[in-house]
């Protein structure tokens, strides 16, 4: 039998300045010898694994963070090459296709050296977090960064010729518009980008949003607006040639995030450092969030602190289906579940080629919903 594909993601937890609506793991002190440790700390993790997953064939590999564009340029090259020795399948092209390799970057930390190395390194996506193009929006949701540092980063890319070039938007907050969100997201979808996320923002509990919101602060927009920001960015990006393929992601065709399919078509991930989440089969575990004891456990030649759980079939199914009605391929489905579900929800689902397709909108903003009846229905 052909071993499975998996993905792996590096989580970079180090960030300049903690921006208040973000939940992600991150610290903000920190120096070239903290980083330096980590990237040591998160070789001896991927060793760990590599022993039962160095045989199967890698389909993504994906460095996120945090800040990984905040590693100088011999780290980053340590974890790439380290990580290539480690698993093969990083190596190896199947067919026309090799893994997909992505670095999340800040649009300030963009030059063309830096995209030059990483390209040298097998670096073929570079996701940047743009969120806005409205300086006093870019003030409020605390980012480091100005539009022009978004041009140009993207020039660069281009220039450089890194092939799929990403970015991601936040809308649904205070002081934000209906017409300037329109605004950004029509600059945006005429530069030379071939993916583009938008994401709604949400209070995270824990984060200075959130308490802010708890003193009685109003940070989100009222849900009437968020709803025809939602349907604004459907229009605007499907017009500029970038296709939904998952509620929150466009693409150009063909240019859908390798990695993050893995995610929504529940297939295995590897979460290496601190507070990335793995998912492999059942098994699911999260490592701590505490850098320090991520790091010395693994300095000390352990296992680093981790939160782990089997999943039972009933909580798989339901995450499968759950994840896959994201996606506009749809959930492939038993015919007779097919037509019950076309018999119930006329209006919000169709059918094509054997899956289950949510029409837009009211089938995407019912997803929870029938997700949850779909999953009653199969396991019964
Ligand atoms: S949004 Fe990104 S840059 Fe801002 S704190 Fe979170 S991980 Fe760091």
């Amino acid at each position: 039998m052909t071993p499975r594909t998996f993905g792996i993601y590096v989580h970079i937890p180090f960030c300049v300045r903690a921006c208040p609506y973000c939940a992600h793991n991150k610290i903000t002190r920190w120096d070239e010898e903290v980083l330096a440790h980590y990237v040591e700390a998160l070789l001896r993790e991927a060793r760990i694994w590599a022993g039962s997953l160095a045989h199967r064939p890698v389909e993504s590999l994906y460095i996120g963070g945090g800040t990984p564009s905040v590693l100088p340029l011999h780290l980053m090259e340590k974890l790439i090459l380290g990580l290539r020795s480690l698993f093969p399948g990083l190596e190896a092209t199947r067919g026309e296709r090799k893994p997909e390799i992505t670095v999340e970057m800040n649009p300030e930390h963009v030059t063309p050296e830096r995209i030059q190395h990483l390209q040298g390194l097998g670096v073929e996506r570079i996701s940047l977090g743009v969120q806005s193009l409205i300086p006093e929006e870019l003030r409020f949701l605390g980012r480091t960064h100005q539009p022009a540092h978004v041009f140009r980063a993207i020039e660069i890319l281009h220039r450089v010729g890194i092939p799929e070039r990403s970015v991601d938007l936040i809308f649904g907050f205070t002081g934000q518009t209906l017409q300037s969100w329109e605004a950004t997201l029509r600059q945006v979808a005429r530069l030379p980008l071939t993916h583009i996320s938008t994401y709604e923002l949400t209070l995270e509990p824990g984060t200075p949003f959130w308490i802010k919101a708890r003193q009685g602060a109003v940070l989100l927009l009222p849900e009437r607006t968020r709803l025809a920001m939602y349907l604004i960015k459907e229009q605007i990006l499907e017009e500029a040639g970038f296709p939904r393929y998952e509620i929150s992601n466009h693409a150009q065709p063909g240019h859908a995030s390798r990695h993050n399919l893995l995610y929504w078509r529940r297939q295995d991930v590897l979460g290496l450092g601190s507070g990335a989440t793995g998912q492999l089969g059942a098994r699911r575990y999260i490592n701590t969030f505490h850098v320090r004891k991520y790091v010395h456990s693994l300095l000390q030649g352990t296992s680093p602190p981790r939160y782990q759980e089997t999943l039972s079939e009933d909580q798989i199914l339901l995450e499968r289906v759950f994840l896959g009605l994201r996606l506009s391929e749809g959930l492939p489905l038993p015919p007779d579940l097919l037509e019950r579900a076309v018999q119930t929800w006329p209006a919000w689902v169709e059918v094509r080629g054997g899956r289950l397709i949510l029409r837009f909108p009211e089938g995407v903003f019912h997803a929870e919903t029938l997700a949850v009846e779909i999953a009653t229905w199969w396991k019964t």
